[in-house]
This record gives C-alpha cells, structure tokens and sequence, in this order.
C-alpha cells in the first residue's frame, strides 16, 4: 500500500491530517502527509511502498478523532477518459494483486463533489462487473477486504482497501439514520449514531436495556432524553429549558429544571450523558468527576469546539479525564466527530471490569 486515506467533515482536514500522520509515525512509515482545506479528506503518502501488515492494529478508523472513515490506499489514477472509466481502474486494481470481497464508489462529503454521487451509483454495476471479469473480486468472500474507489473528482480515483473490522461500515463514512417522527430534534439522531459507532454491538446489548436508568444533562428540548426514553431507560431529565410533550408522552421521563454542573443523583446510575454547551474542559472534569465517585457507570457527552486548537482542545480533555481517574482504575475513553457533529465531538467514558 501507499499509504492512508482518511475522510472527514469538510473544513476538519487539518486535524485529521495531523492524526493520520501521527498514526503513520507510531507504525513507523516514512512519508508525508497532505490535506487540502475544505476537500473533505487527507492522505499520508509513504515514500515507498509498505506490506499491509506494517499498519499491525493501529489503521483503525476509530482511532482518530476527526475520521470518519480510514483506508489504505494502494493506486491514485488520474485523467480518467470519459468514455472508459472502468479499464484503467480495472487494470489498477489488477496491479494491485489484492482481490476483494465487494466494491464501494463514493466521494468526499463536499457539496462540489457529492454531485457525483449519482454517477457513482450509476458506475458500480459496471465496474463490479469489469472486476469481476478479471477475477479482481470474490464477491462477499468473508475476511477478504472490500475495495473503495473514491472521485475527488470527474477524472480522478483513489484506490483503497477498508480491512474488515477497520473501517466504519457505511459508504462516506456516514451512517443513514432516519428521523424518528416523534423525537423532537435532530440532535436525537447525535445520540443514535453515538451508540452505534462508540459502542460494539455487544456493549450496546449488554449496556442499553430496558428498565435501566439514566440521567441526561442539558436535556432540553429532549432529543437525547428520546432516545434512551424509547429503548425503555427511564431518564432524569436536567434542564432549566422546556421538554416537548412527545418526549413527556413516553411516561419515561421526570423533568427537573436544575443546574447540570451541582445537580448528582442518590443512587448509582447506569447513563449520564451531556449535551451542555460549556467549554470542553468543564465538561470533561465533570464527566470524569461522575465516572470517579460511582454516580454512573457509563457516560456519553458531547464536547463543543468552536475554538481554533480543536485537537488541543480535545488532548487537553483526555489529560482532565486521565488524571482524575489516574487512581480509580484503569477505564475506556473513545471520542469520535460523527457525521451529525458539527463544531463538536462526541465520546464514551466508562471504567474497565
Ligand atoms: N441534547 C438535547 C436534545 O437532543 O434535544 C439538546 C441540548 S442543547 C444543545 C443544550 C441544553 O443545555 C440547553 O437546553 C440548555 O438549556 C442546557 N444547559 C446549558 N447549561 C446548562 C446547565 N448548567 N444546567 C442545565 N442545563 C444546561
């Protein structure tokens, strides 16, 4: 392989650039890394060719923050002819002498570049076919990696391997949730795409049953509060803001108008999660303050990063939380931007068994 390529939110290719070079340097590859802003992804580019296995465990997709999704790109082919796109792309994949187990084409997540997102699914037909006919694939062979063709744009193709188990399953990156007509915002979808992408399916079934209970810190107006509501949580709800009555509606729910940085429960609770807008580093000491002294066993909260130093802002939280927890035991810590963040991440903190 050539190297890693990473997609991102648009505007956040600086910190992922500097994430995926980091990665690159712990697994000791020799190159450099390249990002153009608003691109909507960056590349490490190896000096030289390295065997997949070089990368070991580290090419993850959630270990860097500000990735939606992390490949490991083998051929970058240019002037593509209109008029045969597939043959120079069949021919590439050949060189490679990698077969796969399916094939995705997509684009970054730009509004310039998602307009080719119809040609996209036009060409995947006939390009699984070419594949196919020059033995490039297996189809939904198990254990095989799946081959990600990604248009920056009309004549140019990045080439990529997602390894299974490594790359976040969803085409861009991004998860297609729908809204569920009866929660109240958006943000409702935050939350859902938090359990599915910081937590494993095990985790989610052990963790998130019905009859549990949960305390959401700045609730209002309880998109949040919804969606641990309609898995059968029974949720506290702080917040000085109003609820909606839909949320209200789930009997699920008591409202306490209150302030979310005194406010503590009697009794241990299974979530807390937080959606204040604060600076990062209150929330981070707060999070780890309720995971510390046993007032929740799990926690997910958002950290709003509306400053320059977003990776600053996001290591000095992890330091906050590190340190307070230094003595209590070792714990997981996984922070994530997700497709429905903007100017913020979203993360996990839980104490190991
Ligand atoms: N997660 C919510 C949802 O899905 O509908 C949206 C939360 S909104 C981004 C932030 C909320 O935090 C506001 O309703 C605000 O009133 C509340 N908030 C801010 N500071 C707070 C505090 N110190 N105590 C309690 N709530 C607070």
């Amino acid at each position: 392989i050539s190297g890693l390529l990473a997609y991102c939110r648009p505007g956040f290719e600086k910190e992922v650039a500097a994430e995926i070079d980091d990665l690159a340097a712990d697994a000791g590859l020799i190159g450099y890394v390249r990002a153009e802003p608003n691109t909507g992804y960056a590349v490490f580019e190896t000096f030289e060719p390295v065997p997949v296995f070089a990368l070991g465990e580290r090419a993850d997709w959630l270990r860097p923050v500000f990735a939606r999704q992390l490949l490991l790109w083998f051929d970058r082919v240019e002037d593509l002819p209109e008029r045969d796109r597939a043959t120079p792309l069949v021919t590439a994949v050949k060189g490679c002498g990698q077969r796969f187990s399916g094939v995705v084409l997509e684009t970054p997540d730009t509004d310039e570049a998602k307009q080719r997102s119809g040609f996209c699914r036009r060409f995947t037909e006939p390009l699984t076919r070419a594949l196919e006919k020059a033995a490039a694939l297996r189809l939904g062979k198990p254990g095989f990696p799946e081959l990600h063709v990604m248009f920056p744009d009309a004549n140019t193709a990045w080439l990529a391997a997602a390894l299974p188990g490594r790359a976040s399953p969803w085409p861009m990156g991004i998860p297609r949730l729908r809204m569920p007509s009866s929660a109240p915002s958006r943000s409702t979808l935050k939350l859902a795409e938090a359990f599915m992408t910081l937590l494993s399916d095990e985790e989610r079934e052990k963790h998130l049953r019905a009859g549990m209970r949960a305390v959401d810190l700045g609730a209002a107006p309880g998109g949040w509060t919804w969606q641990l509501a309609s898995r059968g949580i029974r949720v506290t709800a702080v917040d000085n803001g109003p609820l909606r009555d839909s949320v209200m509606a789930t009997e699920m729910v008591e409202h306490l108008r209150a302030d979310g940085f005194t406010w503590r429960p009697q009794r241990t609770v299974d979530w807390m999660v937080c959606d204040m807008v604060e600076q990062p580093s209150r929330i981070a000491s707060l999070m780890a303050e309720w995971i510390a002294t046993g007032r929740c066993r799990h926690t997910i909260f958002n950290l709003k990063l509306p400053m320059k130093r977003r990776l600053d802002a996001v290591e000095q939280c992890r330091e906050l939380i590190r340190k307070r927890l230094a003595s209590i035991g070792p714990y997981e810590l996984r922070i994530k931007q997700l497709y429905h963040d903007r100017e913020e991440v979203t993360a996990y903190l839980t104490l190991k068994k």
